[in-house]
Formats: structure tokens, C-alpha cells, sequence
């Protein structure tokens, strides 16, 4: 193993490493160490502890006198498998006295592991597919529509327009997994319906890069990222709505960092355009009660809980009730993080206990706004025999289009 690459880290994650005062409150709020606890290495506590030792081995005082000590192989492993072992909820984060912002720490702690050579080989093959197919599948790219091919009549912003105020990033789940597709025909209904000046990009659309950039790759993405804006820029839009939080995410907190200026365009959660255009649809009364999953990359790591919120209670007659964690605090679904593939098992666990909290509300319907909790829920669902729909707020807002 070569010499741990310091630069990985920003100066205030140093100082975060050294500001943990190992209180233990993030073990007990992290969902992936509740479902896996003989891997003690998963949580954020012991995290940190490690990066701390390997540091201060090659760069602490004695190492400055007496030279820098080999890191322990045995040690680095057990610290890569809790690494990527963890769903990068940031449930650690908001629970941390000290306001360490772990979910930032996780991924730079990635990035050293992939320099060193020790993460799941699974990383590689994501790597690969991504850079070769732009898509997170490994289908064909120029596919990226399929999932208009069943609708009624295809809408001239599916495919057919090169310009207009709105590009919609459907991303790679929604395009490729068929259990999927039922959000971006959804999604493009209600658009319609709301007379809204829209278009897709096809294959001109790309992986956003998040998979990577979260494997600690985010060196393989940037074609991606380049690729994208200057698709976008191509079409004159005004504004971009993605309607997966980790598209969004990465669309609205990395690309400009990425690329070294602004993206000329404002970028939005398919939910906070929803909540803008949700007076303008005639919805049919929905007489159940719903409850809702707060993604942890629309919520927790981008702040948006609000938007989500009107739009399920503009639907008249819907009954909202809040499952036991919401906000802020509310539990993972298991699929984030590349978890499922690094530790398909540890993910399931997970969606399992958050299934369990929606069923306890009662509610018929648990809406989201992702297409991977979505999915993972209704897995999760299916798996427990738990009576409870998983679906995309766009979905139920489509159903209930007059
Ligand atoms: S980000 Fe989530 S899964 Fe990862 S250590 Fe923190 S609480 Fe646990
Ligand atoms: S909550 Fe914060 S300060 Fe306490 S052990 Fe966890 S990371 Fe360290």
C-alpha cells in the first residue's frame, strides 16, 4: 500500500477527525450498524477512530521523528468493508454534537480507499459499465426512451423537441428498470396536463455520475458531468428538473463545483416544480390515507421536505399520517450508498425495518420521491407481505389526474 494521499481530505474534514468526541450518539441512529452489528467497523465512531490512527501513523509526531509506519492490511480492510457498508444516509450528521458532516467524510474516506486499491470489486465493475455505457445498467444509451413506448400517444417532449424551457432528466433508474417506468410516464403526463414547455434528451442524456462519485470514483464522472451540462446548454433551457434526489443532488450541489463555473440554468426537485404547477391540475378526490418516505438525498442532504408535503396535500380528500422518524430523522430505505451493490443483504435489512414503520401508520399508500426507495420499499414490502403500495408522488398525482 502506498502512502495515505492527505489531499483526499479538505482541511476542516482533518480537524472533523480530531473534533470527534466519541460520544456514541451516531451508533445508535445509524440503520445500517443496527441491522449488522458484528461489523463494529460500520460505524461512524470507529470510522473515524481508524482514518485517525492510519493519520497520525504516517503523519502524526512520531512518524515526523521516527518515520512513517505501514498501515496494517487487516485493519484497512475492515475499514473499507464499514465504508462501504454504509448507505451514506447522513443520519450520523444530524444526530453529531459537533456537527461533523459525516456523510462528506464518508466519501473522501472512499476516495482513499479507491487510490489505495481496497473496495469492492463491485466498484469496478459499476466504474466500467458507467464509463462505457453512460448508463448505470449497461444498456444501450440510445434506449434511454423506452419507457414512452407504451404510453397512449408519445407527447412532442418526449423525444421529438431540441428546445424549450424545461429539460427533464428522467436518470438512469427510471429510464432502464422497468419497474420504474411508470414515473416518467407519470411524470409526463402531469406535465402535459399542466401545459408545461418540456423536453427529454434521450441518449443525449448520461449517467449524472452520482454512482460514481459516491464509490469514491468521482475522477470517472466528470465526462459524465461535461457531457451534460453542454447537452443541456444545447437546448436553451431555462431549468432543469431531475426527479431522482441523488440526480438532483449531484446536479445542484456538484456539477458547477465540478466544472469550475455556474451552470447558466437553475435546477430543480421534480417535487418542488410539483408543488408549483399542483393548482393548476384537476385531481379526482383520493379517499385513503398515505404516508411518506423522506429520500435521504431530497431530505437530509438537500434540505427539501416541504415541497414533497404540499404536493401530497394539495390531493383532496388524501389523509397524511407521519411514520414514527420523518424530517430530518427519518430512516434510510437501504438504497443508497452503492449498499445494494456491495452488500445486497445489508440493503434489504434495512428497507425492511422502514417498511415496518409505514405499516405501523396504517396507511395505504407510501409515497416517496425516488425511484430507487420506490423500488427498494416495494421489495421490502413484498418480501414482509406488508399491505402497503410503494409509490412516486407523480404516480398518485397521475392516478388522480380528473
Ligand atoms: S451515513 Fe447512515 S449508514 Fe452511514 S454511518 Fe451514518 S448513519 Fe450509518
Ligand atoms: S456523534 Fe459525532 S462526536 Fe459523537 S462519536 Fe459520532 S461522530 Fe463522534
Amino acid at each position: 500500500m502506498s502512502r495515505l494521499d492527505l489531499k483526499r481530505f479538505t482541511f476542516m474534514q482533518l480537524m472533523e477527525l480530531d473534533a470527534c468526541t466519541r460520544c456514541g450518539e451516531c451508533v445508535t441512529w445509524c440503520p445500517t450498524f443496527a441491522e449488522k452489528e458484528q461489523l463494529d467497523a460500520i460505524t461512524p465512531l470507529r470510522k473515524i477512530e481508524a482514518v485517525r490512527g492510519f493519520v497520525n501513523q504516517q503523519y502524526g509526531l512520531r512518524a515526523r521523528i521516527f518515520g512513517a509506519r505501514p498501515i496494517d492490511e487487516t485493519a484497512f480492510r475492515t475499514h473499507s468493508s464499514g465504508t462501504y457498508d454504509c448507505t451514506l444516509c447522513g443520519r450520523c450528521g444530524v444526530v453529531c454534537p459537533v456537527h461533523i458532516d459525516t456523510r462528506s467524510l464518508w466519501i473522501a474516506m472512499r476516495e482513499q480507499l479507491v487510490d489505495q486499491g481496497v473496495y469492492p470489486d463491485t466498484m469496478d465493475h459499476l466504474r466500467k459499465t458507467v464509463t462505457t455505457s453512460y448508463n448505470i445498467s449497461g444498456d444501450d444509451n440510445a434506449n434511454r426512451l423506452i419507457w414512452s413506448q407504451n404510453l397512449k400517444q408519445i407527447p412532442d417532449g418526449v423525444g421529438k423537441k431540441q428546445h424549450a424551457e424545461t429539460v427533464y432528466f428522467v436518470g438512469c433508474v427510471a429510464s432502464f428498470y422497468p419497474q420504474s417506468y411508470s414515473v416518467p410516464q407519470s411524470m409526463v403526463e402531469v406535465l402535459e396536463h399542466a401545459g408545461v414547455d418540456y423536453m427529454t434528451m434521450g441518449g443525449e442524456e448520461w449517467c449524472c455520475g452520482f454512482p460514481l462519485i459516491i464509490a469514491g470514483m468521482g475522477d470517472a464522472a466528470v465526462e459524465c458531468v461535461r457531457h451534460n451540462v453542454e447537452a443541456v446548454r444545447k437546448t436553451g433551457a431555462k431549468r432543469l428538473v431531475a426527479a431522482c434526489p441523488s440526480c438532483y443532488h449531484t446536479w445542484k450541489d456538484e456539477y458547477a463545483h465540478i466544472l469550475g463555473e455556474p451552470l447558466g440554468f437553475e435546477v430543480l426537485h421534480a417535487t418542488e416544480l410539483l408543488a408549483e404547477i399542483v393548482g393548476k391540475l384537476s385531481l379526482k378526490p383520493l379517499d385513503d390515507t398515505v404516508t411518506y418516505h423522506d429520500p435521504c438525498d431530497l431530505g437530509r442532504t438537500s434540505g427539501i421536505y416541504d415541497a414533497p408535503r404540499a404536493v401530497i396535500r394539495a390531493i383532496p380528500g388524501a389523509e397524511f399520517i407521519e411514520m414514527a422518524d420523518h424530517h430530518e430523522y427519518s430512516l434510510c430505505c437501504g438504497g443508497g450508498g452503492d449498499v445494494e451493490m456491495a452488500d445486497k443483504d445489508l440493503s434489504a435489512a434495512v428497507a425492511d425495518r422502514r417498511v415496518q414503520q409505514a405499516a405501523d401508520t396504517g396507511a395505504k399508500y407510501l409515497l416517496s420521491a425516488c425511484q430507487q426507495c420506490t423500488r427498494t420499499l416495494a421489495g421490502a414490502a413484498r418480501r414482509n407481505k406488508v399491505r402497503v403500495r410503494s409509490m412516486d408522488i407523480v404516480e398518485l398525482l397521475a392516478k388522480q389526474l380528473a
